[in-house]
């Protein structure tokens, strides 16, 4: 099996590829269909090779596109049973922000543009109720429930590659916990268990994938300041 990544806008989007059948996970920033259609191209997958359409969480940056792709491969969409009304209803509230400017983002955009980090409304075929086994989709991966940058967050789990939609970021600032997130205490608990559960890399919602390691000092400044 391969794993294919590939910046779309600002968000990673993740393609999991086995012979002729292949999962896509998240499906970018709005606009870049084109782009998303010549990354595929790239990588030897036609629409109809796509099985499933994974979403790890329903943002905005991640869920561009969405109906688009659905309509090309025909694919069943999936999503965690937290998020599942979000999507639904096109309507996923601003998370918090961790920062003092980011906090005051959040607060500005929850009054004056509440739809902001809102996703054009789907409503999913298939809920993870917590954790999913993909091998019937003929890719031998499973999805997680990695609660915290929003409570219905979910990853999948490929050998010891995460893919890791916002629970992890990898910026070029340095940040690699979110700088918005709705349950920092509950993120730090989701990443404590990452820890143990033997994987090594991570591909983030945003940016270059990273050896998960590179996570534990950032793991240790805010479990001080959480706390
Ligand atoms: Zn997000």
């Amino acid at each position: 099996m391969e794993i294919f990544y590939a910046r779309i806008g600002y968000s990673n989007i993740v393609l999991l590829k086995n012979g002729e059948t292949a999962i896509l996970i998240e499906t970018g920033v709005k606009g870049n269909l084109n782009h998303i259609i010549r990354f595929l191209k790239h990588k030897n997958v036609v629409p109809a090779d796509i099985k499933l359409i994974v979403l790890t969480h329903t943002h905005h940056d991640h869920t561009g596109n969405l109906h688009e792709l659905v309509k090309l491969t025909g694919a069943p969409v999936l999503v965690h049973q937290n998020e599942f009304e979000n999507l639904k209803n096109g309507f996923t509230p601003i998370p918090k922000g961790m920062g003092f400017y980011t906090r005051f983002v959040s607060r500005l955009g929850s009054i004056v543009i509440p739809r902001f980090a809102s996703p054009k409304a789907f409503e999913a075929q298939i809920i993870n109720e917590n954790e999913y086994n993909l091998n019937p989709f003929g890719i031998d991966a499973k999805i997680i429930s990695t609660p915290g940058h929003t409570n219905g967050s979910q990853s999948v789990l490929v050998g010891d590659t995460l893919v890791a939609g916002d629970t992890f970021l990898n910026l070029s600032n340095g940040i690699i916990f979110p700088h918005f997130c709705n349950e920092p205490s509950t993120l730090l608990k989701t990443w404590e268990m990452l820890f143990n559960s033997g994987i090594k890399t991570v591909i983030p919602g945003h940016g270059k994938p990273f050896a998960l390691e590179k996570a534990v000092p950032e793991f240790e400044k805010w479990k001080r300041k959480i706390k």
